[in-house]
């Protein structure tokens, strides 16, 4: 009975710059929160497939593109205990097309993944670097909006613009994180500042440094707490799912 009641938090991972973290980051806090003993569900909907592929999933059965064409469920792929993933392919390019002259043709994605949210505690969609259908189709079917950026100069502009575009849409931005970050560069540290300031409570308060096994765990395939558990990348990302919790839960 305790598991009908249970409903897991949706979160789409989206910013329209591409190289921001926002692949790197729904794996990890996808992985770090399954680390907590959380039940989790990725969903790739970039037709890149980068999560798919980081986390060495070929030539998956079922992709997210079939069930955004045949409006019906797919099975997820177990990655590691607790963390499953709905996988993506180069075809899913198409379904932009192929779904333009639907009626609710945003909302496809939330009917798929209504029958999961009783099943997992979280559900993290990681998104195109655009604002097109298949990005609407996550915004829409989540619960929560995060938004990764690289404290460079232009961020806070890049934030402003996303905004804008999000509320235009009767959506707001719930989270914004800090990735790549190097305390050797003044510039990123000064952005840095400025976006805690100008942000407040909308930006999380873990930072994601830059660091290199960060980099280097797609290639053998996992995530970066199998890949190497002390790095910093680790703990950053292990910190900021404390915080996603806490967020999910008192909406702070
Ligand atoms: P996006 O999905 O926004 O395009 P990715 O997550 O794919 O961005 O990251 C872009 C590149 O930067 C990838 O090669 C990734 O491995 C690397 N990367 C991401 N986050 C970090 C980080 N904190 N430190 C070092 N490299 C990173
Ligand atoms: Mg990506």
């Amino acid at each position: 009975f305790k598991n009908i009641l249970k409903m897991g938090k949706i979160i789409t991972i989206a910013n329209f710059k591409g190289g921001v973290g926002k692949t790197t980051s729904a794996i990890n806090i996808g992985s770090g929160l399954s680390r907590r003993r959380k039940k989790v569900l990725l969903v790739d909907m970039d037709p890149q497939y980068n999560l798919t592929q980081s986390l060495g999933i070929t030539d998956p059965q079922q992709t997210i593109y079939q069930a955004l064409i045949n409006k019906a469920q797919i099975k997820p792929i177990e990655k590691t205990k607790g963390l499953d993933v709905l996988p993506s392919s180069l075809e899913l390019i198409r379904a932009e097309i192929e779904l333009s002259g639907e009626l609710k043709r945003e909302y496809i994605l939330s009917n798929i993944i209504a029958p999961f949210k009783p099943i997992y505690d979280f559900i993290i969609i990681d998104c195109p670097p655009s604002l097109g259908l298949l990005t609407l189709n996550s915004f829409f079917a989540s619960d929560y909006i995060y938004i990764p950026i690289e404290a460079e100069y232009l961020a806070l502009k890049g934030y402003t613009i996303l905004n804008e575009a999000i509320n235009k849409i009767g959506l707001e931005i719930d989270k914004v994180f800090i990735t790549k970050y190097d305390s050797r560069k003044i510039l990123n540290r000064n952005v840095t500042e400025s976006i805690k300031e100008n942000l407040g409570h909308k930006a999380f308060k873990t930072v994601i440094r830059d660091n290199i096994s960060l980099a280097e765990a797609p290639a053998k395939g996992v995530d970066i707490f199998t890949y190497n558990d002390k790095c910093n990348g680790a703990q950053d990302y292990f910190y900021l799912t404390k915080e996603v919790i806490s967020h999910c839960k008192t909406g702070k």
